[in-house]
C-alpha cells in the first residue's frame, strides 16, 4: 500500500456530490490544493434534486456559472408542506429555477477540474485517523488499497456518511416516521396531481418532457420499511392503488425510491482537522428543494475560509466560524422541513393548521417571511459590530457606480477574494487598508448614491461568499475586521 504524504497545503474531500464539487472550487479559488474522492467511477445519472433557489443562483452567477446553464425553465410556483406559496422574490433570480442535478453536478464538475481540483473516481474512502497535524485515510481504489494525508478534510459523502461514522460524529435528530415512495414511470396516463391529499394518504403526479411521469405516495399510517435499495415497482402499484384507486401497473419504471422524514443534523461541523457540508452534516427530507441547496451553500461559506487556513493566511479559528453560522442555518432549515413534514403527511387533524397557513400566506407578510426563508435569501450571519442594515446578510447583487463606471457586484466576487467598498468621501486609511490586503481583498472606490449599499457607510467589507462582515467608517473598526476575516497581511499590521 503506498501513502501519499505530499500535502503541504492540500485538503482531501471526500464525495464528488454537487456540494464536494462546489466545495472543491472554491478552495481552489482560495488557492488550496484539493483531491476530490469519490467512489463512483461514473457520475450517477439517478434523478435527484431539481432545484434551484434564488440565492444559490446568486451564488453561481458570482463565480460565473449561469452562462453555461442557459436559460433553464423558471417555476415561481412553490409550497409550503403542500399548501401553495407563490415563490416570487426581488432580484433577478426569483423562482426556483428548474436544472437536473446531473447538469449541476456536470457544471460543477468541470469548473472545479478546469481550477485544478483533483478528481479521483473509484476512490471509496474505508478508514480515517486524526493526527496531530494531518488526516490520514485509506480508500480502496482501481489499484488497491491506497492511504491519503492531507492536512484537512472534509466529509462531502452524502447522507450514509461514511467519514461522520469513521469520527464517531453525533447525529441527533429524529429517525424517519414516515415515508415516500417516489417513481419515474413510462407509459401511463394519470391526472397531474399537486399534492392531493385523499381520505388514505397523499399523492402526487406530475408529467415530464418526454412522456415520464413522476407520482409520489405517502399512505397514512403505512410503517416505514427498512430497507437496502429502492422499492420494487409492485410495491409502489400497491401503495399508489390504496391512495388513489388507480392501476399503474402498465406503466414501464424508470427510477424508483423511496424517502423518508427523517431529520437529523451532526452536532459540530467541525472534529479537528475534519469538517462536515451537505447532506454528511444534515439529514432531512426533500421537500421544496431545500436539501441540496443547503449544502450548496455549506460549500460556499466553508471553502474559502478553509482554503485560508489551510494555506496559512488564517488561524484555525476562523473554521469555527462555519459550524457557528452554518449549524444554525441548517437548525432553522430542518425545523422548517420538520413542520413541513407534518402539514404534508399528517391526517385529518392538520387540516384547520393546513386552512389558517393558507389565509396568513394569502395575506402577504408570511408569504414574504416564508419566500426569503425557502430561497435563502434572509441568511444573516450574527456577526456584530453595529447595526448596518446589511451587516451578516448578503450584499445584494445589483450594480456598483465606480469612477471607472457602472460594475456588477456578481463580477467583482467571481475570482473569490473579498471586497472592501470605498465611498469616494471616506478618510485616506480605509483605502489604504484595500492596499495593505490587496492580495487577498478587492478594493473598490463607490461614488456617492443613496440608493447603493453603503447605506451611509463610508466602507464595506464583503467576504468571499458575499456577506457583509463590516460597515462603517472607522478604519480601525474596518482593521480589526479585516484581520478577523482575512488574516493578517503579508506586511506590517
Ligand atoms: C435518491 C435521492 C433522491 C433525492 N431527491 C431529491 C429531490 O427530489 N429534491 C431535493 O431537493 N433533494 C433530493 N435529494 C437530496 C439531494 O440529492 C441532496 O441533498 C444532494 O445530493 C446533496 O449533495 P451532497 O453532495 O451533500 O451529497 P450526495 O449528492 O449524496 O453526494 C455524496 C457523494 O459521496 C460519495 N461517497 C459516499 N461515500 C463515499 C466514500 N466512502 N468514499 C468516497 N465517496 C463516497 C457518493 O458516491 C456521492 O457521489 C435526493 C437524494 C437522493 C439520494
Amino acid at each position: 500500500m503506498s501513502t501519499d504524504t505530499s500535502w503541504a497545503t492540500r485538503v482531501i474531500v471526500v464525495g464528488a456530490g454537487p456540494v464536494g464539487l462546489f466545495l472543491a472550487g472554491e478552495l481552489r479559488l482560495g488557492g488550496a490544493d484539493v483531491v476530490v474522492l469519490e467512489r463512483l467511477s461514473t457520475a450517477t445519472t439517478e434523478s435527484r434534486a431539481s432545484t434551484l433557489h434564488a440565492r444559490t443562483v446568486e451564488l453561481f452567477d458570482c463565480r460565473g456559472l449561469l452562462d453555461a446553464l442557459g436559460e433553464p425553465p423558471r417555476e415561481p410556483r412553490g409550497h409550503f408542506g403542500g399548501v401553495p406559496m407563490d415563490l416570487t422574490v426581488p432580484g433577478p433570480y426569483s423562482g426556483q429555477w428548474k436544472v437536473p442535478q446531473t447538469r449541476t453536478e456536470e457544471l460543477l464538475h468541470e469548473w472545479a477540474e478546469a481550477l485544478g481540483a483533483d478528481i479521483r473516481r473509484g476512490w471509496e474512502v474505508r478508514e480515517l485517523v486524526q493526527e496531530d497535524g494531518y488526516v490520514e485515510v485509506t480508500a480502496d481504489t482501481p489499484d488497491g488499497s491506497r492511504r491519503l494525508r492531507a492536512a484537512y478534510l472534509v466529509a462531502c459523502d452524502g447522507e450514509d456518511s461514511t467519514v461522520r461514522r469513521l469520527t464517531g460524529a453525533a447525529f441527533p435528530g429524529t429517525p424517519a416516521g414516515r415515508e415516500l415512495l417516489r417513481a419515474d414511470i413510462a407509459g401511463i396516463d394519470i391526472p397531474d396531481r399537486r399534492f392531493e391529499r385523499r381520505e388514505h394518504g397523499l399523492a402526487i403526479a406530475a408529467r415530464m418532457p418526454g412522456g415520464v411521469t413522476r407520482v409520489m405516495v405517502h399512505a397514512f399510517g403505512r410503517p416505514v420499511r427498512r430497507r437496502t435499495g429502492p422499492p420494487g415497482f409492485a410495491e409502489v402499484v400497491e401503495v399508489w392503488r390504496r391512495v388513489t384507486g388507480e392501476d399503474l401497473s402498465g406503466g414501464r419504471p424508470v427510477w424508483l425510491n423511496a424517502f423518508g422524514d427523517a431529520n437529523q443534523q451532526v452536532e459540530r461541523y467541525r472534529h479537528g482537522r475534519v469538517l462536515f457540508a451537505g447532506d454528511a452534516a444534515h439529514r432531512q427530507m426533500p421537500s421544496g428543494g431545500q436539501a441540496l441547496n443547503l449544502g450548496l451553500q455549506d460549500a460556499a461559506n466553508l471553502g474559502w475560509k478553509l482554503a485560508a487556513v489551510a494555506c496559512g493566511r488564517s488561524q484555525e479559528a476562523l473554521l469555527d466560524t462555519y459550524d457557528d453560522e452554518r449549524h444554525a442555518v441548517g437548525r432553522r432549515v430542518l425545523a422548517n422541513i420538520r413542520a413541513q413534514a407534518l402539514l404534508l403527511l399528517g391526517r385529518r387533524e392538520v387540516e384547520p393548521a393546513r386552512a389558517l397557513l393558507g389565509e396568513l400566506i394569502a395575506a402577504g407578510p408570511t408569504r414574504d417571511h416564508l419566500a426569503a426563508m425557502i430561497t435563502g435569501l434572509d441568511i444573516r450571519y450574527p456577526i456584530g459590530g453595529g447595526t448596518h442594515p446589511l451587516l451578516g446578510a448578503r450584499l445584494p447583487l445589483g450594480t456598483l457606480s465606480t469612477p471607472d463606471g457602472p460594475v456588477g457586484v456578481a463580477e467583482l466576487l467571481r475570482d473569490g477574494r473579498g471586497l472592501l467598498l470605498v465611498a469616494d468621501s471616506a478618510r485616506a486609511e480605509l483605502r489604504w487598508l484595500g492596499k495593505l490586503w490587496s492580495d487577498r481583498v478587492t478594493a473598490v472606490a463607490v461614488l456617492p448614491d443613496t440608493a447603493g449599499p453603503l447605506h451611509g457607510a463610508e466602507g464595506l467589507l464583503v467576504r468571499p461568499d458575499g456577506h457583509v462582515a463590516w460597515a462603517g467608517a472607522d478604519p480601525w473598526a474596518a482593521t480589526a475586521a479585516i484581520r478577523h476575516w482575512f488574516g493578517r497581511p503579508d506586511h506590517g499590521l
